[in-house]
């Protein structure tokens, strides 16, 4: 435990590093930049681990993993993100613990969003998941509605009760124009944020950016970088 301790503590502080690095060549204060650490797949005692070496922010990707892990750690003073593609059967549990949604990518999802939220009395933070990879009115093969929907799904989803309009929120593309090009990928997004905040100006949230390539996401104006193997290590199991 001294040692995972130990090891977490020197991750984190190399993943610091390279952030406060990314903001000084970009030329902008470390603090626009938040880091949520991806803790899928690992145990609760990490994420336990995580919040007293100063972690605020915790993400992860599937409710049958998160849900016990989330009530493990429900005394510590943490912000669950939800980051992976969600069913609507999942919902009402996910609204029990995660603050945060990025990955509402359909109209279904946002209805059911709603009612679950509304029913727990909570307020659940909704990034729109944008798929640039997706056709023009396609979804994204991970997930994520094409960039020709996001106006309808944000209105959809600043209309419900019980849901705040966050942002944005992407994964850099394996497929499609912006493979392997994620500056190029990020910088879209951003674009497509500032569309999305002239009508909506406190979704100002952009989450963009993992392990390999949080540099170009924060070069490109990230607010928020989702970083899990550069914290935690290589996981055990796809995840
Ligand atoms: C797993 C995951 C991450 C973190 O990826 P790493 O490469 O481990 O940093 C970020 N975002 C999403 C949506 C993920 O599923």
């Amino acid at each position: 435990m001294a040692d995972r301790r130990g090891e977490l503590a020197a991750n984190l502080a190399k993943v610091e590093e390279r952030i406060a690095a990314a903001c000084a060549a970009a030329g902008r204060k470390r603090e626009e930049v938040t880091l949520i650490v991806v803790t899928k797949t690992y145990p609760a005692s990490d994420v336990r681990i995580l919040a007293e070496l100063g972690v605020r922010q915790v993400a992860e990707n599937k409710d049958q993993d998160a849900a016990p892990k989330a009530a493990d750690c429900s005394d510590l003073p943490l912000q669950w993100h939800f980051v992976g593609q969600l069913q609507t059967n999942k919902v009402r549990s996910v609204v029990g613990y995660a603050d945060v949604v990025q990955s509402v990518d359909r109209a279904r999802l946002v209805t059911a969003l709603s009612k679950e939220a509304v029913r727990a009395g909570r307020e659940v933070g909704c990034l729109i998941q944008v798929a640039l990879d997706a056709g023009l009115s396609e979804r994204g093969e991970r997930g994520g509605v094409a960039p020709g929907g996001i106006g309808e799904l944000a209105a959809l989803v600043a209309g419900s009760p019980g849901l705040r309009l966050a942002g944005l929120m992407t994964v850099a593309p394996l497929t499609g124009e912006y493979a392997g090009r994620q500056r190029a990928a990020f910088g879209r997004l951003m674009d497509l944020s500032t569309d999305l905040r002239r009508v909506h100006p406190a979704a100002n949230m952009v989450s963009a950016g993992m392990s390999a390539d949080l540099e170009e996401a924060v070069a490109a104006g990230a607010t928020h970088v989702r970083v899990g193997t550069s914290v935690l290590g290589v996981r055990p199991r796809l995840g």
